[in-house]
């Protein structure tokens, strides 16, 4: 048995799935996960000390690649002077006075620990605000695990949302209407049938927890016009795409002006620490207790240590860092999509900003859920482990973007493109 073999039926013995979330556990492309001792820059490394190319970056927050050492040393630092206080600290005063300057219309800001907590929150906060109870999302669209936003199901108009999990109540998500992203029309649709009821539509403005399925042009505007026209708020959930594809996310990027009621932030704002966000008109927030009316606590939220990680990466996150970012994305997206189209593989790759993912077996654009899901998720199997067999470490699951650093530099992306011919033909055989 590899170390990692022995690691997970260990880590199985006492841990549901061996793992401390679902999709560490390899479920979709099957085998035996990576048991990472250790991360630096753009690699990871197993309890074999064997090294990757790591793209997936925890999942965003490694915006400046693993370890970078002032961050590091940053969180040391807060360490020595203690680990949590549940007492206010001027390092939370500092981050969102940061995250305000890259995003105005957070004027100001809570922090939490998770995103989820964020958009809990934030559907929260939209509520109290309202004071109505129906809330609209996007089928595919993630917004974390609490119950009411689990409801991810949904096909054509609008369906009274179906629990996404076993032990959600379906009265937890009856005040949820999913509708398929990219779609005005049935968005239009739920407006009238409900607009008097509906407190939020929360979207992520550049959709990347079904594959990377980018907003068409003007639909985000939409949703701000809609919205506005019936008293309902508008909740972009920047948790994946906030201070990654751009210094102030994806609302940076937009050239419509569309201008959100609240933000929900994570990942890259704790810099790989367990810190999320929320932020929004100053009137909308100070609804928050203790000013105002609607609940919200966390006996870890702003932690010192998070918080410390959080100030240092953002302040190292300058426009030296996007390009690298942006440049290293668009090269390996181009040198990915050239490899499967020289084997013979039928594939479609999307791109949103810096975020990329790649749809296998469909070679039209996927612009919701439903067409998400007609991609073959067996040939990225075969895909993923012929690259993983050669070093490079893949998000495990069709349905994830692949997430590079500041520190993928030409060398990495160079080893990263080796590895794609004989991982293409694995793909083009398992597409036969
Ligand atoms: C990751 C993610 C969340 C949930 O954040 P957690 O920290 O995993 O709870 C919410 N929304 C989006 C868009 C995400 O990508």
């Amino acid at each position: 048995m590899s170390g990692n073999e022995q690691a997970f039926a260990r880590a199985r013995a006492v841990i549901p799935g061996g793992v401390s979330s679902p999709v560490r556990a390899f479920g979709a492309v099957r085998g035996t996960p990576v048991f990472v001792t250790r991360a630096e820059g753009p690699y990871v490394y197993d309890v074999d000390d064997r090294q990757y190319v790591d793209l997936v970056g925890s999942w965003g927050p490694a915006l400046l690649g693993h370890a970078r050492p002032e961050v590091v040393e940053a969180v040391r630092v807060a360490a020595g002077r203690g680990l949590s206080f549940g007492a206010p600290t001027l390092a939370e005063a500092e981050l969102a006075e940061l995250v305000r300057e890259r995003v105005p219309l957070a004027e100001k800001v809570r922090f939490v620990s998770t995103g989820t907590e964020a958009c809990m929150t934030a559907v929260r906060l939209a509520r109290g605000a309202t004071r109505r109870d129906v809330i609209v999302k996007f089928a595919g669209c993630y917004h974390g695990h609490s119950d009411a936003l689990l409801a991810a199901a949904g096909s054509g108009v609008a369906t009274a949302g179906l629990p996404g999990s076993a032990g959600v109540p379906a009265a937890a998500t009856a005040q949820t209407l999913v509708v398929p992203y990219n779609d005005p029309h049935a968005l239009r649709e739920v407006f009238a049938a409900r607009g008097d009821e509906i407190a939020a539509v929360i979207t992520e403005p550049a959709a990347a927890n079904m594959g990377v399925v980018p907003p068409e042009p003007g639909f985000n505007a939409i949703l701000r016009d809609i919205t506005t026209r019936h008293g309902a708020l508008l909740i972009y959930d920047e948790v994946l795409t906030g201070f990654r594809v751009s210094r102030s996310g994806w609302w940076g990027l937009e050239h419509a002006g569309v201008s959100p009621d609240l933000f929900t932030f994570g990942k890259v704002v704790g810099g790989g620490m367990p810190l999320a966000a929320l932020g929004g008109r100053a009137e909308l927030m100070d609804l928050l207790a203790p000013l105002g009316p609607v609940y919200q606590a966390g006996t870890l939220s702003g932690n010192p240590l998070a918080t410390a990680a959080g100030i240092a990466t953002l302040k190292l996150a300058d426009a030296a860092v996007y390009e690298r970012v942006d440049s290293a994305a668009a090269r390996l997206g181009d040198e990915v999509s050239a490899a499967l189209t020289r084997a013979g593989v039928v594939h479609r790759l999307q791109r949103a900003g810096s975020l990329f993912s790649v749809f296998w077996g469909v070679d039209r654009a996927v612009r919701d859920y439903a067409s998400a899901q007609r991609q073959h998720t067996g040939v990225y199997t075969a895909f993923f482990h012929a690259m993983l067999d050669a070093g490079i470490a893949l998000p495990p699951s069709a349905y994830e973007a692949w997430f590079v650093s500041a520190t993928h530099d030409d060398a990495v992306l160079d080893r990263i493109v080796e590895a794609l011919p004989a991982a293409a033909r694995a793909a083009a055989e398992a597409s036969a």
